[in-house]
């Protein structure tokens, strides 16, 4: 309650570079969806690129880090201040991101998200020649998405640009979301910012009661239809002028 955070940046959905993750097999249940609503709506003017990455359609975590690996070189390649990452399966709140992001400055060492552990996740560093190492640090689930300011992604480079962001998830045996984190907490010492706004489909429906204030909503989408409703309703709440939306 009480006066909103005082923004150290005014920012514009055109300073952040939001990577949607997808896969062939998505693109027509799920990101037509998320074309039809909040990427028409929040990336009309700043344009959408589908970008090819020629990773593997696999779930594997190699297919998965050279997905986010592509994310991430994409952004560094652009001239925006923040990274976002969502899956296909996220609506994003433009609104309420670009509120949440204001509050901080991009030339700092910003890493936000949701946790998706209520603990510091352990993990086996291999390749060292002094032998295996545990390391300790947080990570922001992709699945909810996350942030990146530009300060911070600059700095992860040397683990993360150009094709050595799967040679560290490799080095760590661990999925993207996570190696992200390793990068941040153990090779970097920034720590995560938690923040309750973004969500994910391991939530339940209770978020939908504070829409206009909530970031990525994530839903399963083995219940296609239930998302196809869930996701025009949010948008409509959201965006109430959308011609679809009036009745
Ligand atoms: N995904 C992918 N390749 C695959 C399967 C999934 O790139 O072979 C992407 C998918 O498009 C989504 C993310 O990985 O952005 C998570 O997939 P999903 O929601 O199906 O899995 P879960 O949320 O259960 O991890
Ligand atoms: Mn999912």
């Amino acid at each position: 309650s009480g006066a909103p955070p005082k923004p150290a940046e005014l920012l514009t959905a055109d300073d952040v570079f939001v990577s949607v993750k997808t896969t062939s097999k998505y693109h027509r249940g799920r990101l037509e969806l998320l074309l039809d609503t909040w990427i028409a709506n929040d990336l009309q003017h700043v344009s959408a690129h589908l970008i090819n990455t020629n990773c593997s359609a696999a779930h594997s975590r190699q297919a998965l880090s050279c997905k986010m690996a592509a994310e991430y070189d994409a952004f560094l390649d652009a001239d925006r201040k923040w990274f976002c990452h969502v899956d296909d399966d996220n609506y994003l709140n433009m609104g309420a991101l670009l509120r949440l992001l204001s509050q901080y400055s991009h030339t700092q060492d910003v890493y936000i998200g949701r946790p998706s552990l209520e603990h510091p996740l352990e993990a086996t560093e291999t390749g060292r020649s002094s032998g295996p190492e545990r390391v300790v640090f947080w990570f922001a689930t992709g699945g909810a998405g996350f942030c990146l300011s530009r300060g911070l992604a600059i700095k992860m480079g040397p683990w993360a640009r150009d094709g050595a962001f799967l040679s560290t998830a490799e080095r760590i045996r661990l999925p993207d979301d996570r190696a992200v984190g390793y990068i941040v907490g153990a090779m970097l010492g920034v720590g995560l910012t938690r923040s309750p706004l973004f969500h994910s489909h391991l939530e339940s429906l209770a978020l939908l009661t504070r829409v206009h204030e909530q970031v990525p909503q994530t839903r399963s989408f083995s219940k296609l239809i239930e998302n196809h409703h869930l996701f025009k309703c949010v948008h409509c709440v959201l965006h109430p002028h959308t011609p679809w939306c009036q009745r």
